[in-house]
């Protein structure tokens, strides 16, 4: 879907040149918000756009927050999440089998991902026009993330000249503007680390459940927040090998990890070189040529997350104890070490939430605005918690 001509996208990379970060982040940041802002006022109901919802088991964790939180659109979110409970507990019915893994990504990360790889594919194909190459050569140059997908999507031929304008604006800008932005990418631009956080290793630290204060919320998600917000500086769990994902580089913890940030600049480098003369894979290419085939496939990062690596040995440990409710990701773990049988104990509450949403979806509508407001209201967020997990939790 290229809604953007080449024209139109060569004077929109000019312009996220001339601003500070990656220019690509840029405008990917542009795309999310255009994507869920357009989203929000006409195609809630779009039966297509809620199909594909219904395919991913609804926006990841990040997109999902920020359909709420940003884009602040909590009516639009009930209506999605409540068919995404319907599909729960629709494909969760009868004898137990657990909860399958989305048939389809996350509509908001293929939207960024097209468009990332639009901007990247219009640097590549222009750098040599003169403009984009003085543009090029006083910006701060691609993030480590963006840097390691041109190399990947980018043909064999165009890859070259992206990488070497890469690492000549980062060695000249050295110890600046961010190198967090130039690590991990643009806030929120990036999920946690899934490779790490998909497989726990070692020994589960002393973690503890807490208790929640309502019947909807995850209380591996309540436990685990509590858990890393006691990091004053996320350098404690670091052992001297891992890197940050984006999305725990932004948390406040990751103010302070230079050390790290440089780390993972460097390697990044050194893997987008050995990537800039590994041809493609044959197969892939016909395919891609033809207009087949699915995009690159993501890779884990060169530097695994340790905060993740820390995460994902603590939810391991969590989830064997806790009792519902969980959220999706957690539930699927807890069902993966305790057995599908865990499954019945969560219908009963995707039942009564499901009631509040229909309450709170009743009261929106003009002939019941008068009625008083109660727990109602706070279904939308209860909902979209209990499906994607709590803020910055994938
Ligand atoms: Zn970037
Ligand atoms: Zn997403
Ligand atoms: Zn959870
Ligand atoms: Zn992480």
């Amino acid at each position: 879907m290229r809604t953007v001509s080449r024209h139109t996208a060569f004077y929109d990379l000019l312009d996220a040149l001339a601003k500070p970060g990656c220019a690509v982040c840029t405008l990917v940041t542009r795309t999310r918000w255009r994507y869920l802002d357009s989203l929000a006022y006409e195609n809630v109901n779009d039966p297509g756009v809620r199909a594909k919802l219904r395919e991913a088991h609804g926006f990841c964790n990040r997109h999902a927050w920020y359909f709420v939180e940003a884009v602040r659109e909590v009516f639009g979110a009930a209506i999605i999440y409540r068919d995404i409970l319907h599909t729960l507990q629709a494909i969760t019915a009868g004898p137990p089998r657990g909860i399958p893994e989305p048939a389809a990504q996350c509509p908001a990360c293929t939207a960024e991902i097209e468009s990332g790889d639009y901007a990247i594919q219009t640097l590549a194909e222009a750098i040599d026009e003169p403009d984009l190459r003085s543009a090029l050569d006083r910006s701060d140059g691609l993030c480590a993330p963006h840097l390691l997908r041109a190399m990947r999507a980018l043909r064999p031929a165009l890859r070259p000249a992206v990488l070497e304008t890469t690492l000549a604006r980062w060695q000249e800008h050295g110890g600046s503007p961010d190198l967090r932005v130039r690590a991990t990418g643009a806030p929120g631009l990036f999920s946690t680390d899934r490779f790490a956080l998909a497989t726990p290793v070692g020994r589960g630290p002393s973690v503890r459940l807490a208790a929640t204060s309502d019947p909807f919320t995850c209380s591996v998600c309540v436990a685990l927040r509590g858990e890393l917000e006691r990091f004053r500086s996320w350098t404690s769990l670091d052992d001297g090998s891992g890197g940050l994902c984006n999305v725990h580089a932004w948390m406040s913890p990751g103010d302070d990890c230079e050390m790290v940030y440089r780390r993972q600049i460097a390697t990044t480098g050194e893997h987008a070189s050995a990537l800039s003369s590994a041809p493609r894979p044959r197969l892939r290419t016909a395919m891609r040529n033809l207009g087949l085939g699915q995009p690159e496939p993501d890779s884990p990062p060169p530097r695994p997350c340790f905060v993740c690596i820390y995460q994902a040995a603590s939810e391991a440990v969590l989830c064997s104890q806790a009792d519902m409710p969980l959220c999706i990701p957690h539930l699927r773990r807890a069902l993966a070490m305790r057995g599908v049988g865990a499954l019945e104990a969560i219908r009963p509450i995707w039942h009564d939430l499901d009631v509040l949403l229909g309450e709170y979806l009743r009261k929106e509508d003009y002939r019941f605005r008068g009625e008083p407001r109660g727990i109602e209201q706070k279904s939308p967020r209860w909902v979209v918690a209990l499906i994607a997990g709590a803020p910055g939790i994938r």
